[in-house]
């Protein structure tokens, strides 16, 4: 079967793949194609269309900084504002054309004969020099693997795969309390009959003061560039600041005291407080931005079912003390396949074995974008790239120039890079001390940002500002192989 070749493959049209079509066009690169299994780009803008689903990092920051929005209705914008923001950057920026929508990868393993990677695609087969993956973190829905799921007689689905259709009306369930749970419990509380929340851990909320931009600021924002610029740029140096509290968790003490005033003034029932109230420094997990959740809960309608669930039943769940619900609906906001991305199964190096192989469970990789012995790959929010203080499009942006300059050096006549194995080792031990200590590490919670072994894995423990001075290409840190 013939396969076509591109210079450069990007698998996933999200803001990943999107941000690094558009940067790779404007440093003259044009020889590439997006690979996106669906039919429609945006990633978990496109897949998440639960009621009240947006953003919680302010929008003037959670926006590519060489495409910045004048428009944003307001400081958190919705998902269709989003989504429709990055369907005009790929419009405006070319990028249409390198779209193969359709496309799902099922395989990519290293030719070490012809030193480039092999592609399956649902739609035929590619082969690319270089492979970025922009597949995302938070894109693979995860479903807790309970007894009886397949008996459960109602409807039942998962956070980032809404059911329109699903009666909201009668006795609805939601498992989970995360980011997702936040959003969607105050928004479909007036339309259900009934709202039992399965809280296994109790979250910390803090308010997040949405507002609507004026006519006057977004007029000025178009007019003005610099005075969205100076909000962007005092948002980046407020949420920088909260570090200081994630490295510290002593200093978090103040911010929960205000969390916990917070909850006093929204929830006078004193029972229903006493199980709202989180019992882990907050920061371990990732902090909680509304001003409608608990209000929500104080609801007649609504339960708090302070337990797990044990199983699912015909009729409903049953929590771990044993007790059913009946439930006519589940929705299951249980967030998502971190630590073992699918697309780590079949992407295949120099030694035949996949990243799940190599990684088992713990993913490491240089600089959170290049990994020994897998050639010419470039992950997009890779490995210690997350945030749990501020943008990932910060993150994203720097990685975008770091791979930018390993493109440049193949440009220049090198076939293959990949990170100097000792070099890729020692990053991975600093990290490790870089998170000691550290309210996602020593904050006494369960959480997805650390991995089966007990690592962090998934956050970059420093600021931003430090990942973007270095994530530059040094060619000293890595093995490159000349044509
Ligand atoms: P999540 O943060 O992983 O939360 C999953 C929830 O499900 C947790 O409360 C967890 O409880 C619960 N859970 C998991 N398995 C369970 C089980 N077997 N029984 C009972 N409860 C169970 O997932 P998420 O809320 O979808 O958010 C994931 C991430 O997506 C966020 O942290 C954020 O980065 C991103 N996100 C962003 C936005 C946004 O505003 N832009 C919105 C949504 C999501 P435990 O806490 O006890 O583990």
């Amino acid at each position: 079967m013939t396969s076509e070749h591109v210079h450069i493959a990007i698998v996933g049209a999200g803001f990943s793949g999107l941000g690094a079509a558009i940067r790779l066009r404007q440093a003259g690169i044009h020889e590439f194609v997006i690979l996106e299994r669906d039919e429609e780009i945006g990633g978990v803008w496109r897949d998440n269309l639960y009621p009240g689903c947006a953003c919680d990092v302010e929008s003037p920051l959670y926006s590519f900084s060489f495409a910045p929005n004048p428009g944003w209705s307001r400081m958190y914008s919705p998902q269709a504002e989003i989504l429709a923001y990055l369907r005009r950057c790929a419009d405006e920026h070319g990028v249409r054309a390198h779209l193969r929508l359709g496309h799902a990868v099922s395989e990519a393993v290293w030719d070490p004969d012809h030193r480039r990677w092999a592609l399956e695609t649902s739609r035929g087969r590619f082969t690319a020099d270089v492979l970025i993956a922009g597949t995302g973190g938070l894109s693979e829905p995860r479903v807790p693997e309970l007894r009886g799921r397949e008996r459960f007689e109602g409807r039942a689905f998962h956070s980032a795969r809404w059911d329109a259709e699903a009666p909201l009306s009668g006795r609805v369930a939601v498992v989970g309390t995360g980011a997702s749970a936040v959003q969607i419990v105050p928004n479909i509380v007036d339309r259900v009959g009934q709202l039992k929340l399965f809280q296994r851990t109790p979250a910390w909320v803090v308010p997040r003061k949405d507002r609507a931009f004026s006519r006057l600021e977004q007029r000025m924002f178009a007019l003005a560039p610099f005075t969205q610029r100076m909000l962007r740029a005092q948002l980046y140096l407020r949420h920088e600041s909260f570090l200081l509290g994630f490295r510290n968790p002593a200093l978090m003490r103040l911010v929960q005291r205000r969390a916990l005033r917070y909850l006093a003034d929204q929830v006078p029932d004193r029972e229903l407080r006493a199980r709202l109230r989180p019992n882990f420094t907050l920061g371990c997990k990732r902090i909680l931005v509304s001003d409608d959740y608990y209000p929500a809960l104080t609801r007649d309608k609504v339960e708090v079912v302070s337990a797990g669930v044990r199983e699912v039943v015909g009729s409903g769940l049953v929590d771990t003390e044993g007790r059913t619900h009946e439930v006519d609906t589940i929705i299951w906001a249980t967030g998502f396949e971190v630590a073992e991305p699918p697309f780590a199964r079949y992407v295949r190096g120099r030694s035949g074995d996949s990243l799940a192989q190599v990684w088992r469970g713990s993913p490491k990789a240089y600089l959170g974008t290049t990994v020994a012995g897998f050639p010419n790959l470039f992950l997009l929010t890779g490995p210690n790239t997350g945030l749990g203080h501020s943008s990932m499009l910060l993150m994203i942006e720097a990685q975008l120039e770091l791979i930018l300059g390993a493109v440049r050096e193949l440009g220049r006549g090198a076939v293959t890079i990949e990170p100097d194995p000792q070099v890729q080792a020692r990053f991975v031990e600093e990290i490790e001390r870089g998170g000691a200590g550290t309210v996602w590490t020593a904050g006494g919670c369960s959480s997805w940002y650390l991995d089966g072994t007990g690592r962090n894995s998934t956050l970059w423990p420093w600021s931003t500002f430090s990942y973007m001075r270095r994530a530059k290409f040094e060619r000293g840190d890595y093995v490159i192989e000349d044509a």
